[in-house]
């Protein structure tokens, strides 16, 4: 039966179909390359396969391949070794199941996602008829249900039993409603999955592409980027890290005795890691929050790191009719929940006004240093795909991690629901300078751009701020070409200046 020693039934299985008897002949019988997959042992499992490199597809009586057996025991690292010995993540154990139903049945999403990243069939079904998503539903394994519907697994399968996966976890639960989300959107022609991650593996959650709209690629023409990248000389901090303002909390950092969170003027965290509810809200002073940083003496679990510890949350890009290339959250949200940064190349303002397409230029406000623009054009991250809403479900807020060089970071304003649209204000300054050409299609009750009867044109009309008419490439993101028109700079100018540590 191939099961493991410590757990109940796998995936697939009849619980008349175990006996443990035979089972553990088979393990005594099981190859070594099978037996030290199971134990998880790298660099044995690397000379046996240096020996004999026909283990590693071998089957043993269970129909089992090494990689199986590091998949249920959850050796990472051995199922990314295997892997890159070339294991094939499309064989079958004899209950018809995958790799990747043993995966989910688990719980490893990380393991989950490497196999999808080496071709594993997401909605491919085992003897029982159940796909991964049938699995994830019924072990309530809510990281890897998100992870195979942005993969774009589908909802509409059905397993011998008749049911789709909706009808295998508890009703109203989180996974319910993710997949009730899914089984709810308007049916597109087969959305094809484009990309499984447009981070190639950089962020921490794989952010997949998907169009069931048009024949439209994934996005290609720039780089994904973790980090900004200071091109510009222009933009370089005045002072070097030895006089940068840090802290050296020996526990929790907090106000009033943390510096780091004092200098931003009020606690912008609760303990647990979200925006505090009044700065939530989305009308709060315009930040920057500065973050504890590298050279700060405090641990990383610190309350004042969040932007910095990176995406967490199972995000999807897609395309929308008219509106271009949207994202949207595969998973429920809670308020004030750090979402991902806007990552570019950190320019001078005077760079940005020479640079041809502004469409992803972001202005923001050093406070010590020269104005600049985060250009997320040529180097960028998810940020740069997120629209426009006139009642958005985001707040942008500025972010300074480490050092001078600010960051742009997006949390949730309100509880955001699976399958929503992420979205933010682009502020009235962007719609002053380019209302007269687009109108907003966000379609919000509250819309305050929407398009006028007579025009603009329909051409024009589809042209939100995420769709340009006048250039091939869609204009979205955050186009404030001018250094006046960020929303940023239009909150009051906090009187930080005084209150801030003498740089020198
Ligand atoms: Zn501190
Ligand atoms: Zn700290
Ligand atoms: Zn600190």
């Amino acid at each position: 039966m191939g099961l493991s020693e410590s757990r109940g039934l796998g995936p697939g299985e009849a619980p008349s179909e175990r006996q443990a008897d035979e089972e553990d002949e088979a393990v005594a019988a099981d190859p070594l390359l099978h037996m030290e997959a199971r134990k998880g042992h790298c660099d044995t499992a690397r000379q046996l396969l240096a020996q004999d490199p026909e283990a590693l597809n071998s089957q043993d009586a269970s129909g089992r391949t090494p990689l199986f057996w590091a998949t249920e025991y959850r050796h990472e690292s051995l199922v990314e070794l295997l892997l890159a010995h070339g294991a094939d993540p499309a064989v079958r154990d004899h209950e018809g199941n995958l790799c990747l139903h043993w995966a989910v049945y688990v719980g490893s999403p990380s393991i989950a996602r490497m196999l999808l990243d080496a071709g594993s069939d997401v909605d491919a079904l085992n003897g029982q008829g159940d796909s991964p998503l049938h699995l994830a539903a019924q072990e309530r394994r809510y990281e890897c249900l998100v992870l195979l519907l942005a993969h774009g697994a589908k909802v509409s399968l059905k397993n011998r039993a008749g049911r789709m996966a909706l009808h295998c976890c508890k009703p109203s639960s989180p996974s319910w409603r993710a997949l009730e989300a899914a089984s709810a959107r308007p049916p597109h022609p087969a959305e094809r999955l484009l990309c499984r991650d447009i981070s190639r593996g950089f962020e921490q959650v794989p952010i997949p592409c998907v169009n069931g709209v048009d024949q439209e690629p994934a996005p290609g023409a720039f780089l994904y980027v973790t980090q900004n990248l200071v091109s510009d000389s222009a933009v370089l901090p005045a002072t070097g890290w030895g006089r940068s303002q840090h802290c050296e909390c020996a526990s929790s950092c907090s106000a009033p005795t943390c510096p780091c969170v004092e200098r931003g003027l009020r606690s912008w965290y609760t303990p647990d890691g979200r925006l505090a509810p009044d700065a939530a809200g989305g009308t709060a002073e315009a930040g920057p929050i500065y973050e504890c940083h590298m050279l700060c003496s405090c641990a990383s679990s610190c309350p004042n790191r969040v932007a910095q510890r990176g995406l967490r949350t199972q995000l999807q890009l897609y395309r929308v009719p008219g509106k271009g290339w949207a994202v949207r959250t595969m998973q429920e949200v809670p308020r004030g929940a750090f979402l991902c940064q806007y990552f570019g190349e950190l320019i001078s303002s005077a760079e940005a006004a020479q640079r041809e397409d502004a469409a992803y230029s972001f202005v923001v406000d050093m406070q010590a240093g020269p104005e600049c623009c985060l250009d997320g054009r040529f180097y960028g991250s998810v940020g740069r795909f997120l629209n426009h809403s006139c009642q958005p479900n985001l707040l942008a807020l500025p972010v300074v991690v480490g050092h001078e060089i600010p960051g742009i970071a997006f949390f949730s304003a309100r509880a955001i629901q699976a399958g929503e649209e992420l979205a933010f204000d682009y502020g009235e300054r962007f719609w002053e300078a380019k209302g007269r050409r687009w109108a907003c299609l966000c379609k919000s009750p509250g819309c305050r751009y929407r398009p006028s009867r007579e025009g603009p044109t329909a051409d024009a009309a589809a042209g939100d701020p995420g769709l340009g008419t006048s250039t091939s490439y869609p204009l979205r993101g955050f186009s404030r070409k001018s250094a006046r028109s960020s929303p940023l700079k239009t909150a009051p100018r906090r009187s930080a200046r005084p209150r801030r540590r003498p740089l020198r």
